[in-house]
């Protein structure tokens, strides 16, 4: 299987939209998580940006020794300086130079031709190759990019000295199709370069950035980029715990492998939740507060019965902690009461006397009960499967 490079911008893409800045500790103190949950280049800033981005990338630069550290810069000499700044002391360092390469971009933000830009391109990469051991490239706005001038500028940054060529969907314009056919017309073309990597970084404008990253893959693309908790420009980036375990689950599908270390990504997506104080929205995948609740009544009995009905990854699995109820001798009756009314289960207090009394029976020497032991509990006393006196009246309870 190929390794697929994970490329984590959430301390730049992710921490430049709004409600999600970050000062230089808390950027530290992500960057550290993110090293050890397995990405392979965390983008530490934009250091041209600002003073503080300037100094927080130094910061993680000179702290993060495992995974390689890029900072960006458009192709301008100022912000090829400032980035270089940021990369003095990174044990990997990488330059991620950028700019727009679609028509509509360069007409009206640049205002440059495309033979301008080309130039300018080129000299930044050969300048940055100079000075940094390692040069990544993006052609902004490149799914909306004419092909033809797309393959020349990517030609010329790699005969220049970039060895990855990042591809983005800037406006989350692309469809998965379409998307994968630039990735297959350009590598085509790139035939005496088997080595340089291209990378694709999906926003979420139309919901398709995962898609799209996927469908990326298939196309031959070995870096995707991505975000923790998708967040990013906009409607956000492709989000790395989806990414992640949809490469786990589909194994099957997309002959990749990576570092990612699945029982790290809902800690993580917490830190970043807590530093921002914006947590992810309940119904979110992998890491919402719902992503591996069971509601339906129907649901909650085949996962009783056997998780794989319901679950294709089980919560332990990505670092979601198994909830556990403590039962003491004098709070527990209530606390089971309100955890079972959490859980979707209105419990009549003969149900409750039951159910407490099997949770006891059945809580180790800890006193404390799983979510799942619970949900078994309370559905043993509604079918009148426990093993001492049945509980009366338990047709009239209700199930959310
Ligand atoms: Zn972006």
């Amino acid at each position: 299987m190929d390794k697929l490079q994970i490329f984590d911008t959430t301390l730049r893409d992710g921490e430049q939209s709004p409600g999600f800045s970050m000062n230089r500790e808390e950027k530290l103190q992500l960057a550290r998580q993110i090293e050890q949950l397995g990405v392979d280049i965390i983008e530490a800033g934009f250091p041209i940006a600002s003073p503080g981005d300037l100094e927080a990338t130094r910061a993680v630069a000179a702290e993060i020794k495992h995974c390689r550290v890029a900072a960006l810069a458009r192709a301008r000499q100022e912000d090829v300086d400032a980035a270089l700044r940021g990369l003095e002391h990174a044990a990997k360092p990488r330059l991620h130079l950028f700019l727009a390469t679609s028509d509509l971009h360069l007409k009206y933000k640049l205002r440059m031709t495309r033979e301008q830009a080309l130039d300018q391109i080129v000299k930044m990469v050969r300048f940055g190759s100079q000075h940094c051991e390692e040069v990544e490239f993006s052609a902004e706005d490149a799914s909306r990019t004419d092909i033809d001038y797309l393959t020349q500028v990517v030609l010329a940054v790699v005969e220049s000295g970039a060895t990855i060529v990042n591809l983005p969907d800037t406006v989350g314009y692309s469809t998965p199709d379409d998307y994968a056919k630039m990735f297959r017309d350009v590598r085509a073309r790139l035939g005496a370069y088997p080595d340089i990597i291209l990378s694709a970084h999906c926003h979420d404008d139309l919901g398709l950035a995962l898609a799209n990253s996927l469908a990326a893959i298939d196309a031959g693309v070995r870096q995707i980029e991505c975000t923790i908790n998708g967040i990013g420009e906009r409607a956000g980036n492709a989000s790395l715990e989806e990414l992640a375990v949809a490469l786990h689950v589909r194994q099957d599908r997309y002959a990749v492998t990576t570092n990612i270390k699945l029982e790290m990504l809902y800690p993580t997506s917490r830190m970043l939740s807590s530093i921002t104080g914006v947590s992810v929205p309940p119904n979110k995948a992998v890491v919402g507060a719902n992503a591996f609740a069971h509601e339906a009544g129907i649901h909650q009995d085949g996962i009783l019965k056997n998780p794989l009905t319901y679950e294709i990854i089980v919560p332990e699995k990505v670092g979601v902690p198994a909830r556990k109820l403590v039962l003491g001798k004098h709070s527990g009756r209530n606390a089971l009461r309100s955890r079972l009314d959490e859980l979707g289960f209105q419990t009549t207090d003969a149900e409750l006397a039951e159910c407490y009394r099997m949770a006891m029976l059945q809580a180790d020497a800890e006193k404390e009960i799983t979510d799942r032991d619970l949900i078994s509990i309370i559905h043993k006393v509604r079918r009148g499967q426990a093993p001492a006196p049945a509980a009366p009246g338990s047709s009239a309870a209700t199930v959310r």
